[in-house]
């Protein structure tokens, strides 16, 4: 077969595997880690691998080359094991649907495939970075696959040895390097993203929410409680005379003293909770799900756990107290930004009537 036919059709191969590249970019940012995930990416490799099947390079009748070999080499360090097994089973019901004398050895090629991607899976990072080198040696491994072809008959083979054997496993290599290079490109563009949102969203001396996800918590909460009646409570907590302890024992104490009430907070609430540093020395608790006789019990608790708590500074004891104020939605407070207004003016209330107390709106 002629050279320049295997080179067009290795850059169709390309081709479909950068579409390849970009799904698994979208597979990756909207499927959190798990079988799910693992599903997800076996099908994108089992519909990259057909989608190349169907444009393959055919070296001899029967015999097909595509980009099925480089795809299924790769698929268990992405997709795991449900995410191999269902792109081998895929892959292995469309090879036997588009028949041919190279049925068997594809199946089996299909099978040394699997146990090669296996292999790239468990060969530890450490001794073998990920990288270029690494991609070559799984591109080769990947190659050792062709020897399936002495199952076909010897004049078959006579056609597919020497130059269009090497040019497949030189493909076979690029094309891994190629699509290694980009997944872990889109791997740890996604980490870095998620790194910056989280810094987006955290209070770095608190490590509580900011108001920018409380916003986008507050919209969910109204959203669900829309579509499913639920209940929502807002607590709001201010801390008392916080002036005071920060011009008594100084501006480092005073940080600590916030940091220390928010982790009391932080440990009395439920996962799905919101807990957020509103404003100063703020901080508002977004409970979804939550009555208002629960949320006033919850702002009790931590309100008299705050007033049990030794806070020290050196060698000193500080007492801190705060003050909160509850709302719950329902026909009173209909919106969120009534619920926010409601639960200010409780506490309010709650400090003119002498602070360290709950009021409820
Ligand atoms: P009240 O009981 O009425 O709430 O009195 P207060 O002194 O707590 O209230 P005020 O609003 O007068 O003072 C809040 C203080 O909180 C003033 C501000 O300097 C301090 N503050 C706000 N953010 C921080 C912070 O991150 N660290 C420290 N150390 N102090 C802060
Ligand atoms: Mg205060
Ligand atoms: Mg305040």
């Amino acid at each position: 077969m002629e050279l320049s036919i295997l080179a067009t059709g290795i850059v169709r191969i390309l081709g479909i595997t950068a579409l390849v590249i970009l799904s698994y970019s979208m597979v990756i940012r909207n499927f959190p880690n798990g079988w799910k995930k693992s599903a997800a990416i076996g099908i994108l490799f089992a519909t990259g691998a057909i989608l190349s099947m169907n444009d393959a390079v055919m070296p001899a009748p029967g015999v097909f080359f595509d980009g099925r070999t480089a795809l299924l080499a790769i698929v268990y360090p992405y997709g795991g094991l449900i995410g191999t097994v269902i792109a081998a089973l895929l892959i292995a019901a469309y090879r036997i649907w588009l028949g041919g004398v190279g049925v068997v050895p594809g199946l089996l090629s299909i099978l040394m495939l699997c146990c090669v991607s296996y292999a790239a899976a468990r060969v530890p990072v450490r001794k073998i970075p990920v990288g270029f080198g690494r991609s070559t040696l799984i591109g080769l491994a990947a190659s050792l696959s062709i020897i399936s072809v002495v199952l076909l008959p010897g004049e078959v083979v006579a056609t597919i040895v020497g130059a269009p054997l090497i040019a497949v496993i030189l493909a076979n290599i690029a094309n891994v390097v190629i699509i290694v290079n980009f997944l872990e490109r889109e791997k740890s563009r996604l980490r870095i993203i998620r790194a910056l949102e989280h810094e987006a969203s955290v209070d770095p001396l608190t490590k509580l929410q900011n108001r920018r996800a409380f916003d986008k918590a507050a919209l969910r909460a109204m959203n669900d409680n829309r579509a499913k009646a639920a209940h929502c409570s807002l607590i709001m907590i201010d801390i008392d005379h916080f002036k005071t302890i920060n011009d008594r024992l100084g501006h480092y104490t005073g940080d600590t003293v916030l940091a220390d009430v928010a982790a009391i907070i932080q440990k009395n609430v439920r996962l799905g909770d919101v807990v957020v540093r509103y404003g100063g020395e703020e901080i508002l608790l977004l409970l979804a799900n939550t009555k208002q006789d629960a949320a006033n019990a919850l702002a009790e608790r931590v309100r008299s756990e705050i007033e049990n708590t030794d806070f020290v500074s050196g060698s000193e004891s500080v007492n801190v107290t705060v003050s909160a104020g509850v709302a719950s939605l329902g026909e009173k407070y209909a919106s969120m930004e009534a619920l926010l207004k409601a639960a200010d003016k409780a506490l309010y209330h709650a400090k003119l009537s002498g602070r360290n107390r709950v009021e409820v709106a």
